[in-house]
């Protein structure tokens, strides 16, 4: 049987920044101690129903790295025992300012070997306007001790169409990123939630309209080729070789685990989901799952979708075995005036979407996949 993906949701934040809409909630101790064990609970029973060996493991968030060393050495120590994690990816994501040297040296021996930092910008003025507490200090430091630690694989996460935010102020991130020498970036449009506080006071108003937003993407994917990370996905950047495997197995359709509140998993053709409900999740106990049933899934048209993402795109081959019929020519052949528009480019059996495809593959998708 294939190996399979786990995410495990930390639902915890210091603070909560004002556009976030992911489910987390400030974390006092003794709440954490119990959201360890129920962690551990649901692991052990998730490994009854389906005893795999696990090819990455995903610490996100809320901000995971807030968990602490030991708790997270704790649940890595459980993974361990039931889903072997011989080889595998095993990534934390982390809020510089939130982490320790100490604490990385702890997580790296119990085999982190990934690390994700929320970076989003390094313009003073537009960490403060997203509220983000760090300090590129703060940065630099986790940075620095993720090496030390032995973590070469390390992540920044930037933020683009901020409110100002000018190609010469992204150019300024990028290039502090190129000076940090890290081999992957995801870099994603700010998106205000509905209920934030941002949205609340209309501040989408202050950010880029969609055109400047298209403008600031297409910068950031130029300027972040040209130093050599090499798009993969639409928002995901990477140096060859170190692109996130754990999240090239939601786009290849292929089966993750996911748990904690708000986590998604999909097995054996079927998607479930625990409710965001961390008073709920610490009650659960027994061998049962509990989660909420979401439904079939892994159908062609969502493979599809998927597989779009990537700049790879969709492979004709590896579709057309895996989802016999001819779906998938139908997509090449439908994609025709795509492809001549310069939205999709076709090279032999691949047909991958072009970075101004990317910014209008919704409708385009909705097109090629269903006739
Ligand atoms: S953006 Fe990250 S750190 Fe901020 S509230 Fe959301 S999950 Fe927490």
């Amino acid at each position: 049987m294939d190996p399979i993906g786990v995410y495990l949701h930390i639902p915890f934040c210091r603070a909560k920044c004002p556009y976030c809409d992911f489910y987390s909630l400030p974390g006092a101790d003794d709440v954490m101690d119990r959201y360890t064990d129920a962690l551990c609970a649901r692991i052990r029973a998730a490994a009854a129903l389906y005893p795999r060996r696990a090819a990455t493991l995903y610490f996100g968030g809320g901000t995971p790295s807030l968990l602490g060393a030991a708790r997270l050495c704790k649940i890595i120590a459980c993974v361990r025992e039931v889903f072997p994690l011989d080889g595998a990816e095993i990534t934390l994501e982390a809020n510089p300012g939130a982490v320790t040297a100490g604490e990385l040296r702890a997580l790296a021996r119990a085999g982190v070997n990934r690390v994700s930092l929320g970076l989003q910008s390094a313009a003073a003025e537009e960490l403060a306007f997203l509220g983000r507490q760090h300090t590129l200090r703060d940065v630099e430091n986790a940075v620095s001790w993720c090496r030390a630690a032995g973590i070469e694989n390390i992540s920044l996460d930037l933020m683009l169409g901020l409110p100002r935010q000018t190609k010469a102020s992204l150019l300024r991130s990028i290039e502090y990123c190129a000076g940090l020498g890290v081999p992957h970036l995801s870099a994603y449009l700010l998106k205000i939630e509905p209920g934030t506080p941002f949205a609340l006071r209309h501040l989408e108003a202050l950010c880029p309209d969609e055109d400047g937003q298209a403008e600031l993407y297409l910068f950031a994917v130029e300027e972040l080729e040209k130093r050599g990370w090499r798009q993969y996905e639409i928002s995901n950047f990477s140096r060859p070789g170190l692109e996130s495997r754990h999240n090239l197995i939601y786009w290849d359709c292929r089966e993750y685990l996911g748990l904690g509140p708000g986590a998604h998993s999909f097995i054996e053709g079927n998607r479930w989901f625990y409710p965001r409900d961390l008073s709920g999740f610490l009650a659960l106990s027994g061998p049962e799952m509990a989660w909420e049933p979401e439904g079939p899934g892994g159908e062609f048209e969502e493979y599809a979708m998927l597989r779009l993402r990537l700049t790879e795109g969709l492979v004709l081959p590896d579709a057309a075995a895996r989802f016999p019929g001819g779906a998938a020519q139908k997509v090449f052949d439908r994609s025709e005036p795509y492809q001549k528009a310069g939205y999709l480019r076709r090279e032999g059996d691949r047909l991958f979407f072009s970075p101004r495809g990317f910014l209008v593959s919704n409708s385009i998708l909705a097109r090629i996949l269903e006739g």
